[in-house]
């Protein structure tokens, strides 16, 4: 059967230029093209955006956001050995998808990207979270992009949309959620995969919000959640002793329990007391 661009389907592709998955990049690739396009679907209308995607491989996905309408597609792929299948994907969309072969983690791609830009990836595993993270952690907000789209570990997509109580509750639910609206949109098998990895997966949509939900210094926030969650069974009082003499008083003047602990406060909680510790003293 053919496909919607033409172009071979990716077994065949994998096969004509012997992408033999590598476990050391996170290899997992996707090959079922209705897939990717669906995928590509759930970060929404991608006419007019340009879109940035981390992790090629083969373009299964790739072939996914321009078949629907991507305006741009910016791939950054470490493995130099995806380049020639890519580029046969670039002679069929002429001037919609730039391949630049590289390190996500050393690249910095905001300046080739123009607004409004979508982040669209099926993630390498052993960077997934540290690229999140770096996203969520800009200088300045709202960020170079106006949504992620982002495929992980069934377990850390849950740690990405955690509340209050759950067991994968901690700092990155607390980040995320800060800036971000954030629901996971799609959850795969192994067997969506070649080769399948040993878990499950998930999708994550995150938009981000014009400004963090609760006032509070990234900074501060930041230290005050990292305290709370080395340290998640114990009473706040305690995790957090080291951040002020007066914790007690000032954890009370935000309406927080001295005796709770930090899996049981939500992110409003957690802004106050940021914004109580970057202020004076309590009187
Ligand atoms: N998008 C393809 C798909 O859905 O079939 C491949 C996804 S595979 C899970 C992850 C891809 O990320 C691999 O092609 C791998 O070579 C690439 N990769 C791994 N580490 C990377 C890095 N630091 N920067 C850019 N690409 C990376």
């Amino acid at each position: 059967m053919g496909t919607i661009d033409g172009l071979p389907p990716l077994r065949e592709v994998i096969r004509a230029h012997d992408l033999v998955a590598k476990k050391q990049l996170g290899q997992n690739f996707l090959l079922d093209l209705n897939l990717t396009a669906k995928i590509a679907r759930l970060a929404g209308d991608l006419a007019g955006s340009d879109v940035l995607e981390v992790g090629p491989g083969p373009g299964g996905l790739t072939r996914g956001l321009l078949a629907e309408g991507a305006r741009r597609v910016l791939a950054v792929e470490k493995d130099a050995r995806c380049m020639a299948a890519l580029a046969e994907i670039a002679a069929v969309y002429p001037g919609r998808l730039e391949v630049v072969q590289g390190d996500a983690l050393a690249l910095d791609v905001a300046a080739r990207l123009a607004p409004p830009v979508k982040v669209v990836a099926n993630l390498p595993y052993n960077v997934g979270t540290e690229l999140l993270v770096r996203w969520l952690t800009p200088p300045a907000w709202p960020p170079f992009w106006q949504s992620l789209t982002l495929m992980f570990q069934k377990e850390v997509a849950e740690r990405i949309v955690a509340k209050p109580g759950d067991d994968a509750y901690g700092r990155l639910a607390l980040l995320a959620q800060w800036r971000c609206d954030v629901r996971i949109v799609m959850t795969l098998p192994p067997e969506a995969f070649t080769p399948p990895p040993k878990i499950h997966s998930a999708v994550v949509h995150l938009v981000a919000l014009p400004a963090p939900r609760f006032p509070a210094d990234a900074a501060v926030l930041q230290r005050v959640t990292a305290a709370a969650f080395n340290q998640r069974r114990k009473m706040l009082r305690s995790s957090l002793k080291g951040l002020a003499p007066d914790m007690e008083a000032r954890l009370l003047a935000c309406g927080i329990a001295p005796t709770a602990r930090a899996e049981e406060i939500g992110l409003e909680a957690f802004c106050a007391l940021a914004r109580n510790l970057a202020g004076p003293a309590p009187g």
